[in-house]
């Protein structure tokens, strides 16, 4: 029901559970985070409160200045810890907030692919479809897109990519997305709330359209990959 992302200079985990804290008011049944370290994607969940993440990672700490962290509200497959998000493959880890409605087809089809799936959400089937794409030698980028074209329903999510610690992939259709614009960091956020202590420039996602972060900036496209104008604006809110 939450989302936060962080391209950042510092150790992201802490940065994005204060982040999700803020979300909490959303309501929630489990959390999760995911970094990128050398190239390598690794996840903490939890079940219930925010309060269990937060022991999960101090008993296993997750480095890495890159990362994803989620609340959901769990809508198709039971608030269990593998349940939860941050959904990952080696190449590839997502968070979403919403429902994917032609979930049961796009599972099916990628169950023939040789796809492995780890959960009864249909949120997986979002990052089961872009890792494929990765595997058949897609970019990031290209990969996205490819799947974006594919979801039928209401989400805003973020992507992270093992190959690139630099970037950060968003997307909103049906569910909000902010942007957060930092000194050589980048922030998504499901409200201005999230990212409101990290920065004060913010660009509310239309709907429809997605965005590629990297350190410098934000680039925004339509479905058809077509380039879209996103205004920043200087918000008051600062918490
Ligand atoms: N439909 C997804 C799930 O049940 C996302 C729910 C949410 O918006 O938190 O996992």
């Amino acid at each position: 029901c939450g989302i936060v992302g962080i391209l950042g200079k510092q150790s992201a985990v802490p940065i994005i559970i204060e982040a999700l804290r803020r979300l909490e008011y959303r309501g929630y049944d489990s959390a999760g985070v995911a970094t990128i370290n050398n190239h390598h994607i690794d996840k903490r969940r939890a079940s219930g409160k925010l309060d269990n993440l937060a022991k999960v990672l101090e008993n296993n700490a997750l480095s890495g200045n890159t990362g994803i962290g989620h609340t959901r509200w769990a809508t198709h497959g039971a608030p269990t810890e593998h349940n939860a998000h941050p959904h990952a493959t080696d190449r590839v880890a997502v968070v979403h907030n919403g429902i994917i409605e032609n979930h049961e087809e796009l599972k099916k089809e990628l169950i023939e692919l040789g796809q492995v799936f780890n959960s009864e959400t249909d949120s997986e089937t979002i990052v089961q479809l872009v890792d494929y794409h990765l595997k058949q030698g897609k970019t990031p980028k290209e990969a996205a897109h490819a799947t974006l074209k594919r979801l039928e329903g209401a989400y805003a999510i973020a992507m992270i990519f093992a190959c690139d610690e630099n970037m950060m992939i968003g997307a909103r259709h049906g569910a909000p997305l902010v942007v957060g614009f930092g000194e050589d960091e980048m922030y998504l956020g499901s409200d201005s709330l999230a990212v409101a202590p990290m920065t004060r420039k913010i660009a509310y996602m239309p709907d429809g359209v997605w965005t590629v972060l990297s350190r410098k900036g934000a680039e925004f496209f339509d479905m058809d990959g077509q380039t879209v104008e996103c205004p920043v604006q200087t918000t008051a809110l600062m918490a």
